[in-house]
């Protein structure tokens, strides 16, 4: 008899394991070691009253602790009303692996809160947010030495400077208290550069890959970022971000942009930045001057272009529209935004795909600088930038002494600029975002089972992690 019956579809923390066993497969981990990396640690949901405009309403959150074998374990905070279990779980393992694969010393954690943030009013969001903070911290879910949450899809730095305030509320003798969660504000513990930090890594991914001729040459591309077909899905904030610096500072060329009412599309290139501004005032893209608006936003998905960067949600790129997508090369910005199914297809068609872990990797790179700086109590170039002025005057003079040659004061001031925060912060990820780009190169290279970027990064992520279990046992 004929089974009709359709292929069920896979939740996103099957299609992040599927990846995942694609890689222990390539490596030859052995089953029990693959079996703890992969399991979900612990995980707790909170359910909890708030009274809002006279009413008791009932929130649901959610925290999932992937891995503890380093600690804390780090990942953002979700606000949605499609929040749900199975999605913090597949974001808290992902989380895992990009800290693993980028070097940053966390375990992976993800939370969320069933809940649509546009219906409540600040003062609301202020109550339900501290609320929230309490249950996860007086369950042990929220602290700077265990469990350090950030911002995600639907969260800022005003809700990570109300967590950050309850937690104080709860625990004054704890000197750290501004570390138990990153992505504040800096007038609050926040650090120079972590609210664009995720879009500035989308964009230092980009330059390190349109760095190696090969792997251009691989997705039938050459030349340089300049003039090259983008298009931009989710204008929140990494696709802002990455969408403004590639296309202001690389002279990418943004012709699309998806928002979730549609699409504008300019051939010659969207002003980013005006377009942000427009949806700020008008809730929409729709009516942006200078662009055609089509309300079929993910049909623009499957536009003919150079690179596609999903920078909203999960899913987006699937088994039915796989075949279908014309760019060379996916920058997977948002956290698993091509599906299993999808990946093998764009695999074996031979599109690129640069993998969520390692594109969106700024976001926690950056996080990890502001709880080190929190932990430290002291802003980065604190100590040392006026000594490195100084001694950018003395080289100054003694070259001048030597030559005789008198030097521009351009020059002079570019010579002695003493780094501050934003430059370390900056330097810091644009040296993690290359150093990663290259061990996944170099494990594609080392490794004759792996022929993809996504495989050869969670491969050096398990290997990574396996190791820690070899080192510590297992107890
Ligand atoms: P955000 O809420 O700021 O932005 C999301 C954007 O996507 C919004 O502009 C929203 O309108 C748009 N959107 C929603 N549904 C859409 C649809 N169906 N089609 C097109 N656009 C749609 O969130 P964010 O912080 O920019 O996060 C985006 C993605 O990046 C998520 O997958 C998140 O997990 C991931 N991420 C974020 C960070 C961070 O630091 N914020 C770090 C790592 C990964």
């Amino acid at each position: 008899m004929k089974n009709n019956k359709k292929p069920r579809k896979l939740s996103f923390r099957q299609n992040v394991n599927r990846m995942v066993d694609r890689a222990i497969k390539a490596t030859n981990l052995d089953k029990g070691t693959a079996r703890a990396i992969k399991a979900c640690n612990s995980v707790i949901q909170v359910k909890f009253p708030v009274k809002i405009r006279g009413k008791i309403e009932v929130f649901t959150g959610w925290r999932a602790v992937h891995s503890t074998h380093r600690l804390p374990v780090k990942g953002g905070i979700r606000y949605a009303p499609y929040a749900a279990q199975d999605e913090v779980e597949a974001l808290a393992a992902l989380m895992t692996y990009k800290c693993a694969l980028v070097d940053v010393p966390f375990g992976g954690s993800k939370g969320a809160l069933l809940i649509d943030p546009v219906q409540y009013d600040r003062d609301e969001m202020q109550l339900i947010t501290r609320r929230f903070a309490l249950e996860l911290t007086r369950k042990g879910f929220l602290n700077p030495a265990t469990n350090v949450p950030a911002p995600d899809v639907g969260t800022g730095q005003r809700e990570m400077a109300w967590i950050a305030d309850t937690y104080k509320n709860l625990n004054p003798e704890d000197i750290n208290y501004l570390a138990c969660v990153t992505g504040k504000p800096v007038h609050h513990g926040g650090i120079r550069g972590r609210v664009e930090a995720t879009g500035r890594g989308v964009q230092y991914a980009v330059r390190e890959f349109f760095r190696h001729q090969d792997d251009m040459a691989r997705a039938g591309l050459s030349g340089d970022i300049s003039g090259k077909r983008f298009v931009v899905q989710g204008l929140g904030n990494v696709g802002y971000h990455a969408a403004k610096f590639l296309s202001e500072e690389d002279g990418a060329r943004i012709v699309a942009i998806i928002e979730r009412h549609g699409v504008i599309h300019n051939d010659n290139g969207l002003d980013v930045e005006h377009v942000h501004q427009h949806i700020v005032e008008n809730k929409t893209i729709e009516g942006f001057p200078d662009a055609r608006f089509d309300a079929n936003g993910a049909g623009a998905l499957e536009m003919e272009c150079d690179v596609l960067i999903p920078a909203a949600l999960e899913g987006q790129i699937h088994e039915e529209n796989a075949d279908n997508i014309k760019a060379r090369v996916i920058v997977e910005a948002a956290n698993g935004p091509v599906t299993y199914g999808a990946d093998e297809v764009l695999n074996k068609r031979g599109i690129t795909i640069i993998p969520d872990v390692y594109v969106n990797a700024g976001g926690v790179t950056v996080s990890y600088f502001e709880w080190i700086r929190n932990i430290s109590h002291i802003r980065f170039g604190r100590m040392q930038r006026r000594h490195d002025e100084l001694r950018g005057h003395q080289y100054v003079s003694l070259l001048q002494e030597i030559s005789g040659a008198s030097i521009s004061a351009d020059t002079i001031s570019k010579m002695v600029h003493g780094a501050d925060e934003v430059d370390l912060v900056r330097s810091g990820l644009d040296d993690t975002m290359r150093l990663a780009y290259q061990e996944m190169r170099n494990e594609i290279l080392a490794n004759k089972d792996i022929n993809d970027l996504r495989t050869a990064a969670f491969a050096i992520a398990i290997q990574k992690i396996a190791r820690t279990y070899t080192d510590i046992g297992v107890y």
